[in-house]
């Protein structure tokens, strides 16, 4: 007996050298330490529900970049400016998306800059820092590249083609990781991330838009979105960097 409570308590110290840091139940087999991987996490459209992530984020020291319409800033569906300056005043990163979430290659000259240039414009008079920029769907011309870079943006992030390097190798076509759809589950999210680190280290940026479950084809569940961030959030003792894009781009 003595001897059985002996090698218990030698167990118990051998498992709690190997756990120092609090990590959630593993998702993968192996724990993983990163060297040189950098996740960020942006939401696009200013979204309604994006602002219930925002207790998700601050609880596991997690900083977010919120893209927005500014067009659709307190209207029904999307966020309020005052929820906007919530989640910034928290340290979280809002950033343009155009007006009216206008496909930029459909648009050229005074209306191309209406749509970049007076979104950025609403959103500094909200009180921002606005330095990050998205592109509707993606798409851009080399005209509205230019117009973004000219209203003051730093960079701008795609839709598509990630990881990104660090430092990026366009910052005005940051390439981002695949949508986020209502069926992307958490292991491949964790996988999208440990997959960048095996390969030699990158940026994983990902694109969300609504965070509900079930009321969109590009939605992440609510419940799936808090089990990535508690995994991302333990996982930044274990050497992995999550950053909004601002940040990463020193801009922030
Ligand atoms: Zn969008």
């Amino acid at each position: 007996m003595k001897h059985s409570l002996g090698s218990l308590a030698l167990l118990l110290i051998i498992l709690a050298g190997c756990n120092s840091a609090p990590v959630p139940p593993a998702p993968t087999k192996e724990a993983i330490s990163f060297t040189n991987t950098v996740v960020s996490l942006t939401f696009d459209d200013g979204d309604a529900d994006n602002y219930a992530v925002r207790s998700v984020l601050a609880g596991n020291n997690l900083y977010a970049t919120f893209y927005v319409v500014s067009g659709f800033t307190n209207s029904n569906g999307y966020m309020t400016d005052d929820q906007l300056r919530d989640l910034y005043n928290d340290g979280n990163e809002i950033g343009g998306h155009t007006l009216s979430h206008t496909n930029l290659e459909t648009v050229n000259g005074a209306e191309l800059e209406r749509e970049v240039c007076q979104d950025r414009s609403n959103l500094v008079s909200y009180g921002f820092e606005v330095t990050s920029f998205a592109y509707p769907f993606g798409h851009y011309t080399d005209e509205a590249r230019q117009i973004v870079m000219d209203c003051g943006y730093g960079n701008a992030r795609g839709v598509s083609d990630g990881p990104e390097a660090v430092p990026s190798v366009d910052a005005y076509g940051l390439r981002a990781m695949p949508y986020i759809v209502s069926d992307t589950r958490f292991p491949k999210m964790v996988r999208y991330v440990t997959e960048v680190e095996n390969n030699g280290g990158g940026w994983a940026i990902f694109v969300f838009h609504h965070v509900c479950d079930g009321c969109d084809q590009y939605a992440i569940k609510p419940e799936i979105f808090s089990e990535f961030a508690q995994w991302l959030g333990a996982q930044q003792s274990n050497g992995l960097v999550v950053k909004t894009v601002g940040e990463v781009m020193g801009e922030k």
